[in-house]
C-alpha cells in the first residue's frame, strides 16, 4: 500500500469528522483500521432467551440477550439518587437493566424499538426478578433501518458479528460498534487487495498459514469460528515471528559481533571460598556454576539467566562467578532492586569473603557525601573489586576501571534498559548474569528472556522442611495468637505482612501501624517491630538488624520484605488479607520462612466477607466474580504446593502473559492477538523460522525476504519499539 492509498479518508463512510476522531484514537491509516481487530464477537450460540435467565443466575456467567427497547425511565430513590431503568423485550419476556452512573448519557442513548444485544451476569433483585446491572450493550439496528442487517443474519444465518472498542469521542462521530462494522465492511471490500503478502510463499506453505488478505478479511467478518481461528493463527504467527526475529537479531548482536572477556576459571579465590563453605553445594548449584564458568571461559559475552526458587542458594553461585572475575583482575558488580536487599547481600558477601582479602563496597542512594565519594573513587580506581548496590550503580557518574562481570538480582524488578545500562558500564563487554527467584514458566522464558541462555537451580538445599501452609479466617485469630506465642517461646520469630490496601502508601502505612499497635497489646511480653516503605534506610536497617539478632520477636511489615530477606530463625509468616496478593508475591513472602532447620508455617488470613462486600458495591460484577474465583485459586494453590515453578504456571494462567510481569518492565511487546502462553506451539514454530532466517539471510537481502524486512522495520516498529533497547 502506498502512503496515499493508506489514507483513512479514502474509505467510504469516513469524512473529516470521523477521520479526526479515529486519529485521536491512534488510527491513522487504513492499515491501522485493518489491524484494529474486533475484541469479541456476538454469536448465536451465546444468545439467551429472557425466560431462560432465572436458571442462569446461579452460574454467575455473562450471557447475552437480544431484544428491542421497550421502556426507558429514570426513578429516584428515597435519598434522591437517580437510577435509570431500561426494559428490554424479546418474544419470551421482559428484562430490566439498571444503571446507577452516567444517567444523563443513558437517558439519551436508547431509541424506542431499537434492537440491542445486552451482556451481563444475570442477578436477582429484591423481588427475585432477574436484572442486569450496568450491562454492556451493543446496538444492532433501529426498527426502521433497512440495510443488510446484522441482526437478521445473526439470528437467521448464524453469522458472527464483530464487536469493536469504542468510546465517547468515537461514538459522537457515529463510530459506535455498529458504525465501526459499517466502515470495516467498506475497508475490507475496497482496500484489502492493496495489502501485500509479506511472508515468503515457502514459509506460508511450510507452516500451513492462510494469506494475509484472507486473515484480515476473516478476522473481521468470519463466517464460522473455524474461519476466525484460521485468521487468528496467521495473525498470531506474524506477531510472534517478528518478535522472535528481533530476539534473533539481538542475540546475534551480543553473541556474534562482540568480543568478550575470556576468563581463566577455578582460580585461587573461588576455590578457597568453595572449600570454606559451611555446607556442600547442591548438585543443581554445581551444575549451574559449571554452565556459568564455561560461558566465562569463552571470548563471547555471557548473557545468562539464573532461575532458582527462593532459598535455592543463588547468591553463592553468583559470588563464585564474581570471584572468578576478581581472580582475573576484573571488577564485579551486583545490582539489587532495593536497598534492604543490596545491604543484605553486601553483609553476607562481605562475611563469606572475609578471609579472602577482597574489597567489597556498597553503593546505594542516600549515603553521606564523603563516604559516597570515597566509594566512587574506589570504583574508578579499580580497588573496589566487588561492588554491590541498587540502581544507584547505573547512574552516569559511576565509572568502573575495568568491569568484567555484572549480576542483576531479581531481574524482573528491572527493565531491559537497565540491564543494558549495567552492561555498558564495562568497556570490554562484561559477562552478564541475571537472577530471578520468580520462576518463569518455560513458555515465558523463550519470550521475555528469549535472547538469554538459561540455567536453572531445580533443587533446594537438603534438610529443608517444606513449609506448612493454611488459610484461616479473621475469627481464627485467638488460636493463631496462641500458636505464635508458643513458637516464640520455643525461640522462633514471626512475620506479619500487610498488603497495600489502597493505592496510597499513607493508608497502607496506617493499616500496618494499627496492626503493629494491636500486636503490641496482644503480646506485651514480646518485642514487636514495624517495617514499612516510608522509613529511611537507616531506620529500616536498624529494624532488620534487631530482627536478625532476635531483639525483635514479631515483625509487622508491609511488602517491603517481599524479596530476598534472609532470617533463618523466622518460622511463621502470617499474611493478612491474603486474597489481595498476587500468587508470586505470596510465594515470595512465604519464602522468607523455611530457611532454617525448623518446621515453618505460613498462615494466609483471608476474609470471605470482604469479598462479599466488594461484590455488593461494585458495578462491574463480572470482574468481581472473576477476581473472587482467581483469589480462591491463588490461596488454594499456595496450600497445595511449595514448588515455585508450579506456582508460576498457575499464576500465569490466572493473570495472562501481559500482566505477568507488567508489559514494559519485562520488555514484552503489546501483542494484539498472540498470547505467549496459550500460543506456545505457534511461538516455537515462529521462533524456529525467525532464527533460521537470520542464520541464512542475515541482511534479509534475498528477494523473497524483501517484504519481511519492510514489515519488520515499518509495520512492527511500534509493537517492538521498546523491546529494542536491550
Ligand atoms: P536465594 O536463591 O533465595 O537468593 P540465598 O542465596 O539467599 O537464596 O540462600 C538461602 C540460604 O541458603 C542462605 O542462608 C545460604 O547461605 C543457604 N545455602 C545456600 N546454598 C546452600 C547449600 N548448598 N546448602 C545449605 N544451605 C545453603
Ligand atoms: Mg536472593
Amino acid at each position: 500500500m502506498t502512503p496515499q492509498q493508506n489514507d483513512i479518508t479514502y474509505v467510504k463512510g469516513i469524512g473529516p469528522v470521523r477521520a479526526a476522531a479515529l486519529r485521536n484514537n491512534g488510527i491513522h491509516s487504513i492499515s491501522d483500521l485493518l489491524y484494529n481487530f474486533p475484541f469479541d464477537y456476538l454469536d448465536r450460540s451465546r444468545i439467551t432467551k429472557i425466560k431462560e435467565l432465572p436458571k442462569l443466575v446461579e452460574a454467575g456467567r455473562e450471557v447475552t440477550v437480544i431484544g428491542t427497547v421497550f421502556r426507558a425511565e429514570t426513578k429516584f430513590t428515597r435519598n434522591r439518587k437517580r437510577i435509570f431503568f431500561l426494559t428490554m423485550k424479546d418474544e419470551t419476556g421482559f428484562l430490566t437493566c439498571v444503571f446507577y452512573n452516567g444517567i444523563e448519557w443513558y437517558q439519551k442513548a436508547f431509541a424506542p424499538e431499537e434492537i440491542l444485544a445486552v451482556s451481563s451476569v444475570p442477578e436477582l433483585d429484591k423481588y427475585n426478578r432477574v436484572q442486569f446491572i450496568h450491562p454492556e450493550f451493543d446496538r444492532l439496528k433501529t426498527k426502521d433501518e433497512e440495510d443488510e442487517t446484522d441482526w437478521n443474519s445473526l439470528l437467521h444465518t448464524g453469522a458472527i458479528i464483530p464487536k469493536y472498542h469504542s468510546n465517547e469521542e468515537l461514538r459522537n462521530a457515529g463510530l459506535d460498534n455498529r458504525g465501526f462494522r459499517r466502515i470495516m465492511k467498506n475497508v475490507i471490500r475496497q482496500h484489502l487487495q492493496t495489502v501485500q503478502e509479506h511472508l515468503p510463499a515457502e514459509m506460508i506453505r511450510r507452516q500451513s498459514l492462510c494469506s494475509i488478505n484472507q486473515a484480515l478479511a476473516m478476522i473481521h467478518f468470519p463466517k464460522t469460528y473455524e474461519e476466525r481461528d484460521t485468521a487468528l493463527r496467521r495473525l498470531k504467527f506474524d506477531e510472534l515471528f517478528y518478535f522472535q526475529l528481533l530476539l534473533a537479531y539481538r542475540r546475534k548482536e551480543i553473541k556474534g559481533a562482540l568480543t568478550g572477556i575470556s576468563f581463566k576459571i577455578r582460580g585461587a579465590l573461588s576455590t578457597q571460598l568453595e572449600q570454606s563453605l559451611p555446607f556442600t553445594l547442591t548438585d543443581a548449584q554445581k551444575k549451574v556454576i559449571g554452565e556459568i564458568l564455561s560461558d566465562m571461559e569463552q571470548p563471547v559475552p555471557m548473557n545468562r539467566l539464573l532461575q532458582g526458587d527462593v532459598g535455592s542458594g543463588k547468591t553463592i553461585v553468583a559470588l563464585l562467578a564474581m570471584l572468578t572475575a576478581v581472580e582475573n583482575s576484573y571488577q564485579a558488580v551486583l545490582m539489587a532492586p532495593t536497598e534492604i536487599l543490596a545491604e543484605q547481600h553486601w553483609r553476607s558477601i562481605s562475611q563469606l569473603v572475609r578471609d579472602l582479602n577482597v574489597n567489597v563496597r556498597l553503593l546505594v542512594g542516600n549515603q553521606k557525601k564523603k563516604l559516597r565519594e570515597d566509594i566512587l573513587e574506589d570504583i574508578r580506581r579499580g580497588s573496589a573489586q566487588i561492588v554491590i548496590g541498587t540502581h544507584a550503580i547505573i547512574q552516569e557518574h559511576v565509572q568502573f576501571a575495568h568491569l568484567g562481570f555484572a549480576v542483576i538480582d531479581e531481574q524482573h524488578r528491572f527493565g531491559v534498559a537497565q540491564r543494558a545500562q549495567l552492561r555498558e558500564k564495562g568497556k570490554e563487554n562484561p559477562d552478564v548474569l541475571v537472577m530471578t527467584a520468580t520462576p518463569i514458566p518455560r513458555t515465558l522464558s523463550l519470550t521475555v528472556y528469549g535472547d538469554l541462555d538459561v540455567s536453572v537451580i531445580d533443587e533446594l538445599p537438603k534438610h529443608r522442611k517444606p513449609i506448612r501452609t493454611a488459610v484461616r479466617a479473621e475469627n481464627d485469630k485467638p488460636k493463631i495468637f496462641e500458636f505464635v506465642h508458643s513458637e516464640i517461646l520455643q525461640g522462633r520469630q514471626i512475620y506479619v505482612v500487610y498488603p497495600l490496601i489502597e493505592e496510597s502508601e499513607k493508608v497502607d502505612l496506617k493499616a500496618a501501624t494499627a496492626e503493629y499497635e494491636s500486636m503490641k497489646k496482644v503480646f506485651p511480653e514480646f518485642s514487636v517491630g514495624l517495617l514499612h516503605g516510608r522509613m529511611s534506610s537507616d531506620e529500616k536497617d536498624d529494624v532488620m538488624k534487631k530482627f536478625l539478632i532476635k531483639e525483635i520477636h514479631i515483625l509487622v511489615a508491609t511488602t517491603v520484605i517481599e524479596v530476598g530477606i534472609d532470617v533463618p530463625n523466622a518460622s511463621v509468616m502470617i499474611i493478612e488479607n491474603a486474597e489481595r496478593f498476587g500468587l508470586s508475591q505470596l510465594h515470595q513472602l512465604r519464602g522468607r520462612v523455611g530457611r532454617g532447620a525448623e518446621q515453618s508455617y505460613c498462615i494466609l488470613i483471608s476474609e470471605p466477607q470482604y469479598m462479599q462486600k466488594q461484590l455488593i458495591t461494585s458495578s462491574d460484577r463480572a470482574a468481581v466474580y472473576d477476581e473472587i474465583r482467581a483469589s480462591k485459586k491463588r490461596l488454594q494453590t499456595m496450600c497445595e504446593t511449595t514448588d515455585g515453578f508450579k506456582i508460576a504456571e498457575v499464576d500465569l494462567q490466572l493473570r495472562g502473559a501481559g500482566d505477568y510481569f507488567g508489559t514494559r518492565q519485562s520488555g514484552m511487546p503489546g501483542f494484539r492477538v498472540a498470547n505467549v502462553v496459550t500460543d506456545y506451539d505457534i511461538l516455537l514454530l515462529a521462533r524456529e523460522e525467525a532464527f533460521t532466517l537470520v542464520a541464512k539471510d542475515p541482511n534479509l537481502a534475498r528477494p523473497e525476504n524483501k517484504n519481511i524486512r519492510y514489515q519488520f522495520e515499518n509495520v512492527f516498529k511500534d509493537l517492538l519499539s521498546f523491546v529494542r533497547v536491550g
